[in-house]
């Protein structure tokens, strides 16, 4: 996928200088009043909070309030426990910590100079060991070992996100409708971890009618390949299981019983089994394009507040000749012919 710089919507990266303690929300998009339309891509505003080890919740509140003032009236009993539980659970905050770009680099270096101790240490065994060509060449192959370690976290930072960006589906399903979609990035401040809420503007009514188009001419020529690119956007669900089900009606769990009798803590833990599920059901095209455009949405977002996405040859609802809009992105890279090199599983 080429990228380049792209636009940054409203300066998006420019006034990012909140406290670091707490929350803060930005308004970086222009004052309304000012004569200006709001335009897609238009980022209306930025909620950060810093990723720390005590309870944190968003100020989605202060959210609310900047986005009246540009006429956007969110459904806060629909979208805001949506939003939280997707992205302030421990477990999503300690991925977001340890997937960051600051930990990566990190590991890189230490990664760097055990690779090449080993290889020189490996290197005394021969007779270049003590020599500058040999030393040059250690140092060589560590530096490509290391570049090529480097290059595949960039790639992988390209990909859709399940931990992160997946998970905002159900809330950016719920705004669908208010023209707002959400994203989410993280970023490192000193060495606080520091999450950001992204609120986008898009009309993606456009967007909803293209795909819809796209999905039942697929359906009605090319219905295998639909149904294998949407058997590919899928998660793993793990989900708890009725003890007495799963002794009357699931024999194969009595496989997975242990042997030994089990331990007082593990007479309490609930009965797990994990499931794949598919996030896009077979339903009629609009409603395909709308769960397409939903699930995908922070993915899109995520990409485009990074200047991350890849270069469009014209566009179809956007302003700018360069980016590409949501559907332009979900046609190419997850229901085209060359899918899925997007997509992250
Ligand atoms: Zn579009």
């Amino acid at each position: 996928m080429a990228c380049e710089p792209q636009i940054n919507p409203s300066g998006a990266t420019g006034p990012l200088s909140a406290s670091s303690t707490g929350w803060n929300a930005l308004s970086v998009g222009s004052p309304p009043g000012w004569g200006q339309e709001l335009h897609n891509g238009q980022v209306l505003t930025v909620l950060r909070i810093d990723n720390t080890c005590t309870p944190i919740s968003f100020d989605l509140g202060a959210a609310e309030e900047q986005l009246q003032t540009w006429g956007i009236q969110l459904p806060a009993d629909q979208y805001r426990s949506l939003a939280e539980s997707a992205l302030l659970e421990p477990q999503v905050r300690r991925y977001i910590i340890y997937n960051s770009r600051p930990m990566w680099l990190a590991f890189a270096v230490v990664f760097y100079v055990v690779v090449w101790a080993n290889i020189y240490s490996t290197s005394q065994m021969f007779a270049l060991g003590h020599h500058w060509v040999g030393v040059l060449l250690v140092t060589l192959a560590a530096v490509s070992l290391t570049l090529t370690l480097v290059l595949i976290f960039e790639r992988h930072q390209r990909k859709a996100n399940t931990n992160t960006d997946l998970r905002l589906a159900a809330a950016n399903r719920a705004l669908l409708r208010h023209r707002v979609l959400l994203g989410v990035t993280d970023t490192v401040e000193g060495c606080q971890s520091v999450i950001q809420l992204w609120f986008v503007y898009f009309d993606l009514e456009n967007c909803v009618h293209f795909l819809s188009d796209h999905v039942q001419e697929m359906k009605t020529s090319q219905e295998s390949l639909l149904r294998s690119r949407l058997s590919q956007i899928c998660v793993v669900m793990e989900t708890g299981v009725s003890p007495t089900l799963a002794v009357e009606g699931h024999e194969d769990l009595l496989e997975e019983t242990p042997l030994l009798p089990d331990g007082p803590q593990s007479q309490e833990r609930p009965l797990m089994q994990t499931e794949l599920r598919q996030l896009i059901s077979d339903a009629e095209p609009e409603e395909m394009a709308q769960q397409l455009l939903a699930v995908f949405g922070g993915y899109y977002i995520r990409l485009l507040v990074t200047s991350q996405l890849p270069q469009a040859t014209g566009t179809r609802h956007t302003d700018s000749p360069r980016v590409p809009c949501p559907c332009q992105l979900i046609e190419a890279h997850i229901l085209g012919t060359e899918c899925c090199s997007s997509l992250g599983r």
